[in-house]
C-alpha cells in the first residue's frame, strides 16, 4: 500500500493526512484500540481531555514501542479550562496523562462564545504553550469564520489548523475556503458523519464503480480536498480499512459530486451557541 500522504502546517511542522481518532473510544478499550491502529500503520492519534481516555492512548505509545516523534499526537483543551492559568495547568495534565513531555498539536476543544471568558484570551494562553515548547504546534477547533478573523485580528500568531465537522453532508465550505486563504489547515471530524452517510446512493454508486466501500470513498474524498482526517473505529476490520486510502484515485468529477450531497446536516453540536462547560 502507498504511504499517508502529510500537509506541511503554517510552522512548518508536517503532520500525516490519515489519523485515528478516539472520540467514544471507552477509556477501557483505549489502550488496545490505538494499539491496534499503530500496528495497521496510524501515526497520528485524535485525543482531548474531554474524551477521558488521554491515558489509554498514552499507555499504546508506549506498549507500541514506536519512538515518540514516529507518532502525532494531538489533544485538546476542554471547555472548563478557557482562562490563562487553567489552560496552563490543563496542558501540564494532559501531558502526564499521556506520559509525553510534548504534544504535536494542542487545540481549543470548542470557542464557547456566548461563556464569560473570551476565547482571544484562551488563545493568548495557547500562544504562550507553543513558546513554551509543550505543543509543537497550536490550533482551534469548531472556530467559525469571525472567531478565526478575532485571532488573526487581535494576536501575534495564526491557528495552524482548524478542526472543524466535514463530511458529505455538512461540506461547510466557508470555513474551509477562510482556512484556505489564511493558511490555517482544515481538519475534518466526524469524517464520515459516525456513519450517516454510508448508505447514501450516491456513494454507492461511487463506492462500486471503483471497488471500495462507501467509507473509503468518503474518506478518500477528504483527502483529495486537501483536509485532515481520523476516522474513529474499535473495530479492527474497519480500522484496517480506513487506512486503505492511498492506493486509489476519485476523479475530478467525484469529488465535485460527492461535495454536492451537502445538506448542511450537523451531527455535532453548532459551534456558535454550544456554551457546555463541565462542573
Ligand atoms: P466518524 O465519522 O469517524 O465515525 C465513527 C463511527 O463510524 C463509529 O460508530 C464507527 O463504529 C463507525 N465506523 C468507522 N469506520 C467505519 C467503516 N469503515 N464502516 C462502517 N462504519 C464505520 O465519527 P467521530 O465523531 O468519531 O469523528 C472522528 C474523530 O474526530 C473523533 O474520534 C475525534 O477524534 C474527532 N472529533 C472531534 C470533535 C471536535 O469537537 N473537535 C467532535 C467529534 C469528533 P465502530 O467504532 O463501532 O467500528
Amino acid at each position: 500500500m502507498s504511504e499517508v500522504s502529510t500537509i506541511t502546517l503554517n510552522n512548518g511542522v508536517t503532520i500525516p493526512q490519515l489519523g485515528y481518532g478516539t472520540y467514544q473510544v471507552p477509556p477501557e478499550q483505549t489502550k488496545d484500540a490505538v494499539l491496534a491502529a499503530l500496528e495497521v500503520g496510524y501515526r497520528h492519534i485524535d485525543t482531548a481531555e474531554m474524551y477521558g481516555n488521554e491515558r489509554g492512548v498514552g499507555e499504546a505509545l508506549k506498549e507500541s514501542g514506536l519512538a515518540r516523534e514516529d507518532v502525532f499526537i494531538t489533544s485538546k483543551l476542554n471547555n472548563g479550562y478557557h482562562r490563562r492559568d487553567d489552560a496552563l495547568r490543563a496542558i501540564d495534565e494532559s501531558l502526564a496523562d499521556l506520559g509525553i513531555d510534548q504534544l504535536d498539536l494542542f487545540l481549543i476543544h470548542w470557542p464557547l462564545p456566548t461563556i464569560d471568558v473570551d476565547y482571544v484570551e484562551t488563545w493568548k494562553a495557547m500562544i504562550e504553550i507553543q513558546e513554551s515548547g509543550k505543543s509543537r504546534a497550536v490550533g482551534v477547533s469548531n472556530f467559525q469564520v469571525p472567531h478565526l478573523q478575532r485571532l488573526l485580528d487581535e494576536t501575534s500568531l495564526a491557528p495552524a489548523v482548524n478542526q472543524i465537522e466535514v463530511h458529505p453532508y455538512l461540506t461547510n465550505e466557508e470555513v474551509r475556503a477562510f482556512g484556505a486563504q489564511h493558511n490555517i489547515a482544515t481538519e475534518a471530524w466526524s469524517p464520515i458523519a459516525q456513519g450517516a452517510v454510508l448508505d447514501d446512493p450516491t456513494l454507492k454508486e461511487i463506492a462500486e464503480r471503483v471497488g471500495r466501500t462507501t467509507a473509503q470513498v468518503t474518506l478518500r474524498w477528504h483527502i483529495q480536498r486537501g483536509d485532515i482526517v481520523f476516522p474513529k473505529s474499535v473495530t479492527r476490520s474497519r480500522i484496517e480499512e480506513n487506512f486503505a486510502l492511498f492506493d486509489f484515485e476519485l476523479t475530478d468529477e467525484d469529488v465535485k459530486t460527492i461535495a454536492s450531497l451537502n445538506k448542511d446536516q450537523r451531527t455535532g453540536p453548532d459551534p456558535d451557541t454550544f456554551d457546555y462547560v463541565p462542573r
